[in-house]
């Protein structure tokens, strides 16, 4: 007897069961799910795939997620614990990885890190061989580079969240300072993500008024208005959050996924993102940090070239060295 199936439904052409707009997603931590459930509702991505090693877990996540897939436009939401299941994603998200733990610097995290890391970029490379690689975990700036080396794709297509997420941080205080929405601050926090992150104050303005032709001091020791906090504040989120909740994760998730609709949908639009600066503003290491980038379907394609002041460019300068004091004894 026929099936309900075969009754119902008559079959006229076999599908191509090729995802045109897959994401992946590795580690579904806290993060990692943050991602997941922005990128869903955004309707991003025609198939999802989640990769993670605690395997009880994972389908935990998947089943409560495929549940809910009554309400989103991705119609395959897939995972494993082996990287296969990644395969021919458009974009590779990277979450996995050791969290900070309270009062853990990002720099700290860095070893753990880098060999989780060195466990799964080749299979994702292997798998996805044109894909672009978005980088979370931390600390992001110097597992970017990771990544890079570990890939061997085109530094374009290994892009860090870096300062993206400090960044819409910055605006939000802005935006609560002036009683005005973040979309209309503008403000760019550049360098590394975290603690020597370096925000441009000659660049903050609303409709194109500079907020320092308004108060010459903006951002300095100086200014009676202490601006200036508002950038200690976003170099202390992370920690406050952290304090607070044991793990931050609903504004990375939705940084994430604003880049990852910048890539899908090849936008070009710009983001402080972490990509490769040797060569820019005197850096001669090979590292990433944040600079605006212009994002689209072939990841970074172009750099907004700032003009930095002194002060700006020093702060810049020592952001690198941050990084490099640490990444050049890493064995990758
Ligand atoms: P978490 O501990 O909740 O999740 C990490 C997940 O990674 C876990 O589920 C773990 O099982 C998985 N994992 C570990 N090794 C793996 C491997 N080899 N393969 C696959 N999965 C593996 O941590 P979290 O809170 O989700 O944070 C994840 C990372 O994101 C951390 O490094 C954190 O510091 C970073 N983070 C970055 C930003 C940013 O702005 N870039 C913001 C927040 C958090």
């Amino acid at each position: 007897m026929a099936t309900v199936k075969e009754q119902l439904i008559e079959n006229l052409i076999a599908e191509d069961e090729l995802s045109q707009s897959k994401i992946s997603i590795v580690g579904t931590g806290a993060v990692g799910m943050a991602c997941a459930i922005s990128i869903l509702l955004k309707g991003l991505a025609d198939e999802l795939a989640l990769v993670d090693v605690a395997e009880d877990k994972l389908k935990g996540e998947t089943m409560d997620l495929q549940h809910g897939s009554l309400f989103f436009h991705t119609s395959k939401i897939t995972s494993g614990k082996d990287c296969s299941v990644s395969e021919n994603s458009k974009l590779v998200i990277i979450t996995a990885g050791a969290r900070q733990q309270e009062g853990e610097s990002r720099l700290a995290l860095v070893q753990r890190n880098v060999n989780i890391m060195k466990s799964m970029i080749p299979a994702i490379v292997r798998h996805s061989p044109e894909c672009k690689i978005l980088v979370v975990s931390n600390p992001v700036d110097i597992l970017t580079y990771v990544v890079w080396k570990l890939s061997g794709f085109p530094p374009s297509r290994i892009i860090g969240t870096g300062c993206n997420l400090d960044s819409a941080r910055f605006r939000y205080l802005i935006g609560e300072k002036l009683g005005v929405h973040p979309t209309s601050c503008h403000g760019w926090i550049i360098g590394e993500h975290g603690d020597s992150s370096v925000p441009l104050w000659s660049g903050v303005n609303v409709a194109g008024v500079p907020l320092k032709t308004l108060n010459p001091q903006l951002g300095t020791d100086s200014d009676k208005d202490q601006w200036k906090n508002i950038h200690k504040q976003v170099v202390n989120s992370a920690y406050e959050i952290i304090k607070r909740k044991g793990y931050t994760s609903w504004a990375i998730g939705l940084s994430v996924t604003d880049l990852a609709e910048s890539i899908l949908k090849n936008l070009r639009r710009v983001h402080p993102v972490s990509t490769m600066i040797k060569d820019l503003y005197g850096i001669k290491e090979e590292i990433f940090l944040s600079v605006p980038c212009i994002l689209g379907r072939n990841g970074v394609s172009d750099i907004v070239k700032i003009k930095l002041n002194s002060e700006e460019e020093n702060l810049f300068k020592k952001s690198a060295t941050t990084i490099w004091n640490v990444q050049k004894d890493l064995i990758i």
